[in-house]
């Protein structure tokens, strides 16, 4: 190993704090910076869905189910319903079986209680040091050496940079250069209520998928079942119509206006205040250039549909700690980052975007969807091995 090794992380989300905890534990780095624009770290949105293949990768980062549990909630089941018709399609149980076979529980948590537990990790950590109010606006890789200019005119330079700034990534733009995400026409909305003014509405201990025509509604309890969380997502008809003002509030209820009663009812008490415009990108095949590194959403930009964005940013994380762990030569490190994590990561996004295709059938489509998936067994996790069964 060199004397001493540093790291600049660009983006303080939950890839960005996972991996200055991966490279605290697992590699021997003098310092690792974090660079988070907003002035604290925080999370927009509300519930995240977390797979047996995060939570392997938490434990490695010094996050276990004895944290996890403090504010996570154990869903009963994955369940597919109609949103037309209200009959379920089919579900994916994710009791006794699903754990022993996983080695770990599926689980739903508020996002900002993953963050909290994550930034009190990394404090802990005398090598990590967390800074706010830090916008990078370039970076450059200097061959052994990389630098990560902010808008305040300060240069962090170090042994690797690392770009975990999200969907519209500024150190993409030097990795990969390719261009800017193209909206899908999806918008979604997404808030919280409490439990109990939802309790005859929601699906109990069950995580809701309701598939629609160009629609779908999620809905699942978080922290510890106190709070519900619901997404409502829908294809803009102003999208497909040319309007640059699209995905507004007035088309929700337009949009869900042929769905069954519970579905109506719910999106009903969805907050409108804010909404996102779905987009991905495609995958791409380099992360590094030089000691620049890409990460999470920067790396892997995907769809929400298989809740895996965050979880892929976790496994991200953990493989580049433990390959810099492995191996003192970092650019011989960042090769075996990049062969282990691309393959993977693609396989992801590109099924996300195929279950947003399958989720979103109408007619003739939906129809036979529904036939051909009422047929599957609730025990059958020949779909989900790849996936959630990942180390
Ligand atoms: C509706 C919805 C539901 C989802 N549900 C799930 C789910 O159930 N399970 C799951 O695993 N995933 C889910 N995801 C995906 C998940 O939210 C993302 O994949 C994940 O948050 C990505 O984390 P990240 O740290 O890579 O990026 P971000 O969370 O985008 O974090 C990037 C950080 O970088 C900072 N930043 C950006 N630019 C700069 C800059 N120039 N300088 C400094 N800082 C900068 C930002 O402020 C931010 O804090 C969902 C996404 C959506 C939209």
């Amino acid at each position: 190993m060199p004397d001493s090794r540093d790291a600049v992380i660009v983006g303080g989300g939950i890839g960005g704090v996972s991996a200055a905890l991966a490279l605290s534990h697992s590699a021997d780095f003098e310092t690792i910076r974090v660079l988070e624009r907003s002035d604290e770290f925080g999370e927009i949105g509300a519930g995240l869905q977390l797979a047996p293949n995060a939570q392997h990768a938490l434990e490695a980062l010094g996050i276990g189910a004895a944290e996890l549990d403090r504010y996570a909630f154990r869903p009963g089941r994955l369940v597919m319903l109609d949103a037309l018709s209200g009959e379920v399609i089919t579900a994916l149980d994710l009791g006794a079986e699903y754990e022993r076979r996983y080695g770990k529980p599926y689980i739903v948590m508020h996002r900002r209680d993953l963050l909290d537990l994550l930034v009190d990790a990394a404090k802990q950590r005398a090598n990590v040091e967390l800074c706010v109010g830090q916008t990078v606006s370039g970076v450059q890789d200097e061959g052994t050496r990389a630098v990560a200019r902010t808008e305040q005119g300060v240069d962090h330079v170090a042994d690797l940079v690392i770009g975990a700034d999200g969907l519209r990534s500024t150190v993409r733009e030097q990795v990969v250069g390719d261009p800017a995400p193209v909206p899908s026409g999806y918008v979604s909305y997404r808030g919280t209520l409490p439990f109990d003014h939802v309790a005859e509405l929601a699906g109990g201990r069950d995580v809701l998928v309701w598939a629609g025509p160009g629609m779908h509604l999620v809905q699942y309890p978080i922290r510890r079942g106190e709070l519900y969380n619901q997404v409502v997502c829908f294809r803009s008809d102003r999208f497909d119509t040319g309007h640059s003002d699209w995905g507004l509030p007035d088309e929700i209820d337009e949009h869900y206006a042929e769905a069954c009663a519970p579905v109506r009812a719910s999106v009903e008490l969805i907050s409108r205040d804010r909404h996102w415009k779905m987009v991905d990108r495609d995958p791409v095949e380099n992360w590094v250039r030089g000691r620049l590194a890409l990460l999470g959403d920067a790396a892997h930009p995907m769809f929400q549909y298989v809740a895996q964005g965050a979880c892929q940013a976790l496994e991200d994380a953990q493989v580049l700690g433990s390959v810099l762990g492995a191996q003192p030569d970092i650019d011989a490190a960042l090769v075996e980052y990049q062969r282990l994590r691309v393959p993977r990561a693609g396989r992801v996004q590109r099924t996300a975007r195929s279950f947003g295709e399958l989720l979103h059938l109408e007619g003739m489509g939906a129809t036979v969807r529904n036939r051909l998936l009422e047929a599957r067994a609730h025990d059958d996790y020949s779909e989900s091995d790849w996936l959630h069964g990942h180390r």
